[in-house]
């Protein structure tokens, strides 16, 4: 059988590495100028490639997630780790069982798909686009790639959603799809910064600064409950917030802010020190309100709200009246800045929506409606928070669609 695979991102390249055999030969065609190109931009050029989590739990964690049931047992991290181990490329787990390539290199990684498609005699052909193919009968006939049309016995769409398109998902493939009645769940921002038109930004005082471990709570202006919590990192940015922290919150806050609930952070800039233990230093200091906040938070910071709450800096602190000491602590606890936007998808890391899995076989990833048609990867309407989970979905629907079309005999 002559088999396609389009795109070469680790859900491609997968593919192909499980479709091909002696009777089956396997081409990747891809519109960039090399292999993997937002595989190399993962996890800061580190590759949170996976997360080790079992089966039940990544069910309940990916949007989705039942779907993957059939793939996940087949395809489970004990697969993934194999998979790099036979190359020699061990991962290691970190916090919240993420994993790492043990270089800690996204490299090295695409140096191990490389490895396993030169070994199986994969063709990859680079600046390969598909523009477009031609349907009759419930099946693929043919397709126009770089304006000249190709034949193809089956064929595995792997071409990524819709973020960073400037590295190759543009969406086009969706495109084709939609056009051909193929149902799909509108898609969104997952994973992306937030923006926000309050003083604090765009004061840009802060411009730049990041944190380490904040805690954030997510409300909504319609109800003094929270949402939800967490702790993680957060910069300042031009437009607002970014950081893990800003990222993980940002598909609930796409949300609320769709339903016109107004969304908010109260920013806790100082976990590790209860309120009342800096109420009980700054009442025994014997310094400046502004020397002695310096120690416990960056001086931009600390300038920044005595400056908003108009406090002098040099007032000393048995000065600072109760009033103004109660605005500096909601200031360092409770920090609120609404957020008025999510970052559009082309900035976002991850894709929501996509091709509706209504329309795919979850024994073999086969469209029911074009039966010589596979799908795998970001484009399909599954995702995962942050932590190696969506290149973990990538690589094992790759797998999974990749090893059923190796089982397919010629009609
Ligand atoms: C900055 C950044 C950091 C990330 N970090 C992590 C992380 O650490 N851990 C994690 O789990 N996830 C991470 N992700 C998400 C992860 O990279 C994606 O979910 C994953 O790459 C999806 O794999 P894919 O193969 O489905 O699609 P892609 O990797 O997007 O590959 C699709 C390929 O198809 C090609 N293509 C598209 N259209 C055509 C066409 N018409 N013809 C030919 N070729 C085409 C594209 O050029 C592209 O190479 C990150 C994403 C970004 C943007």
């Amino acid at each position: 059988m002559k088999i396609l695979v389009v795109g070469a991102g680790p859900a491609g390249m997968m593919a192909a590495i499980h479709a091909i055999n002696n009777d089956n030969q396997v081409t990747i065609i891809e519109a960039n100028g090399s292999l993997g190109k937002k595989l190399l931009l993962t996890g800061n050029g580190r590759c949170n490639i996976a997360n080790n989590k079992p089966n039940y739990q990544l069910i309940k964690i990916l949007h989705n997630g039942k779907f993957m049931t059939k793939i996940l047992n087949n395809f489970d991290i004990n697969f993934i780790h194999e998979f790099y181990a036979n190359k020699g490329l061990d991962l290691v787990e970190e916090v919240d069982n993420k994993l790492y390539p043990i270089t800690q290199k996204s490299a090295s990684v695409l140096d191990v798909f490389k490895d396993y498609l030169n070994e199986l005699n994969i063709t990859v052909r680079y600046n390969s686009r598909l523009d477009n193919f031609k349907l009759e009968n419930g099946k693929i006939t043919s397709l126009i790639i770089n304006g000249k049309t190709e034949y193809y016995d089956h064929i595995i769409f792997a071409s990524g959603g819709l973020s960073f398109p400037n590295i190759g998902s543009d969406g086009h493939i969706h495109n084709l799809l939609k056009a051909n009645n193929i149902k799909y769940s509108d898609n969104y921002p997952v994973e992306a910064p937030l923006f926000s038109n309050d003083k604090i930004v765009k004061d840009k005082e802060l411009l730049g600064l990041s944190f380490k471990d904040v805690k954030l709570s997510l409300y909504s202006s319609q109800s003094a409950k929270i949402i939800d919590s967490i702790r993680n990192d957060l910069i300042f940015t031009h437009k607002g917030l970014s950081g893990p922290g800003a990222l993980i919150l940002s598909e609930t806050v796409y949300k609320l802010i769709e339903q016109n609930k107004s969304p908010y952070l109260a920013i806790c800039f100082l976990n590790d020190l209860k309120q009342s233990k800096l109420a009980e230093i700054i009442a025994n200091s014997d310094q400046s309100i502004r020397n002695v906040l310096y120690d416990y938070l960056p001086k931009r910071l600390v300038n920044y709200m005595l400056n908003i709450n108009n406090i002098d800096p040099h007032t000393h602190t048995k000065q600072v009246s109760n009033l103004n000491k109660e605005k500096l602590y909601e200031a360092i606890y409770r920090f609120k800045i609404q957020i008025d936007q999510v970052a559009p998808l082309k900035q976002a890391f991850i894709t929501g929506g996509g091709i509706s899995l209504d329309e795919l076989s979850d024994e073999s990833l086969v469209l029911h409606k074009i039966t010589n048609l596979s799908l795998c990867g970001e484009m399909l309407d599954i995702h995962g928070p942050i932590g190696g989970y969506n290149l973990l979905i990538a690589q094992v629907t790759g797998a999974f669609a990749g090893s059923y079309v190796k089982t397919l005999k010629k009609d």
